[in-house]
């Protein structure tokens, strides 16, 4: 295995420091958010997520696909695996995940076997996102959990980091 440290790639957006006393959707996916400089910073896809509970944050983490050479390392499976354990319980119903893009297939399949009550996210993905995006698995026919969804939160700004990342990769390759 190759364990050379890489130096941080240059990442050239800022953290976001909210006010702690507004803690509304805009600062927990502020704490998303930051979460994904630091996975650009390990030259991962920026994408991040927090899980809050009771107002509390009990999971943050991004992205780490390539750094575990994990296909499951998304920002979201890893915050259920920190936050399960953080409280104890597989279920966490009456958590809320604010991740900075739509969920994927896997990771939107888990905030329901999670039995999350909330997800929030920032930047919608048509192509693969699975709460509304390419398709809703909230739908499900016969599913009796619903999460209650909301999106758009620092759509912008989240949007911003992974086009810009993007366009990055590009130009090295
Ligand atoms: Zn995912």
């Amino acid at each position: 295995m190759n364990t050379a440290i890489r130096p941080p790639l240059l990442c050239p957006f800022e953290k976001i420091f909210s006010s702690q006393l507004q803690r509304d959707d805009e600062f927990y996916m502020a704490l998303a958010y930051n979460q994904a400089i630091d996975a650009w910073k390990q030259d991962e896809v920026p994408i991040g997520a927090v899980i809050v509970l009771g107002g509390e944050v009990i999971a943050a983490a991004h992205n780490q696909r390539d750094s575990t050479r994990d296909p499951t390392a998304h920002a979201e499976m890893l915050a259920f695996t920190q936050a399960a354990k953080a409280i104890g319980d597989w279920r966490l119903n009456e958590a809320t995940l604010y991740v900075t893009k739509e969920p994927c297939p896997m990771c939107s399949g888990a905030t329901l076997m999670a039995r999350l009550k909330r997800v929030v996210y920032a930047v919608p993905d048509p192509k693969m996102g699975c709460l509304g995006g390419a398709t809703d698995l909230n739908l499900l026919a016969k599913s009796n959990h619903r999460l209650e969804i909301t999106r758009g939160v620092l759509e912008r700004p989240s949007l911003e980091l992974l086009q810009s990342y993007f366009r990055l990769k590009r130009t090295e390759a």
